[in-house]
This record gives structure tokens, C-alpha cells and sequence, in this order.
């Protein structure tokens, strides 16, 4: 059945040269058994708040623990592990109809672009889902069934929206969102591809990440102030010989890269620096009101009391998604770690942890045509 909890794994990359450089301390450690992740407090030399009361260690456990930290361990994971734990099933709900969404949260520099997008060498999953999803297309040979997909790409950086697979334009073009009774929040004329294949969604692909990373050298790393989604539209028509009976199934396959989470974070912010934040960042900051307002009311909560309104439409990210964060999909998030940044993961790791009491109630999505 479609209820269930949105799913949370948890990442840690290796040492970073500039890591390595200041002779960091690893403090993250994951047991393979038990899906578990324990933080422990930084060495008392290693950092200049060493002046706090002694901490403990803090142990949360997901529904994966990725060890990415060192691939000379028996228990690494690489994207082929990743994929293969959460990309692999996600994509077999949507040919059952599902809309699905996964998405990565961490501070800048923790691998939520890694985990995504990944690297020419170290494809992520967003390129395994679209090689992944056509291998799947090609290889049915039922005349019933016939398939379509579409791709779009747009980006929300300070609550506003980007259409990534246009070409820039100087000064920049926003789109509106706007919402439908029937389709709820959507952005209005943004360019959504039709896709024969593996080379077309790829070329898109690129071509929207590109315009991304255009966008980080000539202003100051937006890529971590801004909000990635890359949405694929999988679309079904069944056509059964013996009833005459066609229906249809639609699938939204959504993969967010969302900006650095230091961005709402207060926690060794200085003042400019949360200005800033609080200016750039309310879709991030709202985003954390929406999943406490989820977290703290589980289904069987509601019955008895008013519920409580979750924020969605205070931000355009949060109204966007609204339907990915509490509604109509099955949702998975990839909380991105830094494997010595004991604040900032403390953080991450809590925000997770909360995230796996939120509740969606997926359906799937099929009409009758004739
Ligand atoms: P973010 O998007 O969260 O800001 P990135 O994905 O850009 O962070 O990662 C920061 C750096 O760390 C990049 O150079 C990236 O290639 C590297 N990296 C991140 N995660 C991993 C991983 N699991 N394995 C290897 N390298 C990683
Ligand atoms: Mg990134």
C-alpha cells in the first residue's frame, strides 16, 4: 500500500585535501548491522571549542547508513550501493503508478551534489535513474504498453524560480507559481521535454546542471543558496486486447539537490552571515517548520484534535513540494554528512531523525481512458 514513512538514509563522504590539510579527526562511526550512526565529540585539541562541558557520543539509527568515508573498508558504499538500496526501488514504484521523491539535505560540501548528480567517473542518482528507467522502457516488448517520459529542471534560489533547461537570460526570467484545484502548487510555462532516450535526458540534464554551475562563478556559489529539482514524468498507457480497456498511469519522479544546510542553521553563524541566511534562505528555514509540523502529527494523532496547518505555502519551495513532503508520493531523503564537522552534522543528523516520524500517503495514479 501506498501509507508509509518517508524514508531516511544517512551519508558520510571521506576527508576533503583542506580535511586532510588541518589533520581533521574522523568523528563519524556507522555500524553496517544495525544501520546505526554515532557521532562522537571532537578531540578536545582539535577545535577551539574545546571550552564546553564534556559531550557524549550521540547514536541515531535510519534506514541505511552509507559509509562512504573510506573505500578500503569492508562496508563502503558507492553510488552503485546507493542506487541500489533506494534508486532501484523508488523507480519500481513508478511503473507501479507512484509518484516518488528523494531528496538531499546536508551543509555545502557534505555530497548531496555527489549523491545526485555525481561525477562523470561516479554518476549519481539522478543520471542512474534516467539510464536505469529507459533500460527499463526498452526492454518490454508487450504491445500493450506504451510509454513516454518528460524532463524538466529548474532551481529556486532566493524565492525565486529558474527554469534550468532554457538558456540564462541577462537580466534573469522568473516563472510564477501558481495552483491548480485539480493538480495542486505548479510552476506556470515551465519547459518540460518530451524524452526518447538515454542521450536525450542525459543532454538535458547537463545542460540544466551547466547553467547551475554557470550561475556559481559569477555570483558567489549559488549553487549553495539554491534549491535543484529535476523532475521526470513517466507516463503509462495500457491497452488490454481482450477487454478493449486502456488506462493510464503517471508517475512524477522528483530528485532535489536543496541548498546548504548551514544556510538556516544559527549555530556558529555570525551576524552577517544570518542575515544573509534569513534574506536567501526562508525556503530552507520553511522547509524545517513543514517537516516539524509533519513530524509532530502522525495520522493517528489527528483524530481526536484540529490539525495542526503545516506551512507549505510559507515558502515557494515548500508549496512546490508540497505534495513530495506530506501528501500523494513516497518520499526519501539523504541526510549528507561531513565526516568532522561535529556542529553542523549534529544538526543534520537531528533534522533526519525527526524526518523518519513524517507520514505520505502515495497513490497510484491511473485513470481509465476508455
Ligand atoms: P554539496 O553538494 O553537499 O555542497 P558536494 O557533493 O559538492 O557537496 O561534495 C563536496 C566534495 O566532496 C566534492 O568534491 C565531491 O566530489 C566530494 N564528495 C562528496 N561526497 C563524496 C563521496 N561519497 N565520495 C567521494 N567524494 C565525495
Ligand atoms: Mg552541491
Amino acid at each position: 500500500s501506498g501509507g508509509g514513512n518517508v524514508r531516511v538514509v544517512v551519508r558520510v563522504r571521506g576527508f576533503l585535501p583542506r580535511e586532510i590539510e588541518r589533520g581533521a579527526a574522523n568523528l563519524i562511526e556507522m555500524d553496517p548491522r544495525n544501520q546505526s550512526t554515532t557521532l562522537y565529540p571532537p578531540p578536545p585539541d582539535s577545535t577551539k571549542a574545546n571550552a564546553r562541558k564534556v559531550m557524549d557520543k550521540k547514536v541515531f539509527t535510519f534506514d541505511n547508513s552509507f559509509w562512504s568515508f573510506s573505500r578500503d573498508d569492508d562496508h563502503y558504499a558507492d553510488q552503485d550501493d546507493v542506487y541500489d538500496a533506494l534508486g532501484e526501488e523508488f523507480l519500481d514504484h513508478n511503473f507501479e503508478g507512484y509518484h516518488t521523491c528523494i531528496f538531499a539535505y546536508g551543509q555545502t560540501g557534505a555530497g548531496k551534489s555527489y549523491s545526485m548528480m555525481g561525477t562523470p567517473e561516479h554518476p549519481g542518482l539522478i543520471p542512474r535513474t534516467c539510464r536505469d528507467l529507459f533500460e527499463r522502457i526498452e526492454s518490454n516488448n508487450s504491445p500493450s504498453v506504451n510509454y513516454s517520459v518528460r524532463v524538466s529542471y529548474f532551481e529556486v534560489y532566493n524565492e525565486h524560480v529558474r527554469d534550468l533547461l532554457v538558456p540564462r537570460r541577462d537580466p534573469p526570467y522568473y516563472l510564477k507559481v501558481r495552483e491548480s484545484p485539480t493538480e495542486g502548487p505548479y510552476i506556470r510555462d515551465l519547459t518540460e521535454v518530451p524524452v526518447r532516450g538515454i542521450s536525450e535526458v542525459l543532454k538535458w540534464m547537463k545542460m540544466g546542471d551547466n547553467s547551475r554551475t554557470v550561475a556559481s562563478t559569477k555570483m558567489n556559489d549559488t549553487s549553495s543558496r539554491s534549491h535543484a529539482v529535476f523532475t521526470l514524468v513517466l507516463k503509462q498507457i495500457h491497452h488490454d486486447i481482450d477487454t478493449d480497456e486502456t488506462t493510464e498511469r503517471v508517475a512524477r519522479i522528483r530528485l532535489v539537490d536543496l541548498a546548504g544546510s548551514e544556510r538556516a542553521n544559527s549555530t556558529g553563524a555570525t551576524g552577517a552571515r544570518l542575515r544573509e541566511g534569513s534574506n536567501i534562505n526562508k525556503s530552507l528555514t520553511t522547509l524545517g517548520r513543514v517537516i516539524a509540523a509533519l513530524a509532530d502529527d502522525p495520522p493517528q494523532k489527528r483524530g481526536g484534535r484540529k490539525k495542526e496547518v503545516v506551512p507549505y505555502r510559507d515558502s515557494i519551495l515548500t508549496w512546490l513540494l508540497k505534495d513530495s513532503l506530506g501528501g500523494n508520493s513516497k518520499t526519501a531523503m539523504i541526510a549528507c554528512i561531513s565526516p568532522s564537522d561535529y556542529d553542523e552534522t549534529l544538526s543534520t543528523l537531528r533534522y533526519a531523525d525527526q524526518a523518519k516520524r513524517i507520514r505520505t500517503r502515495a497513490v497510484v495514479n491511473q485513470d481509465h481512458l476508455s
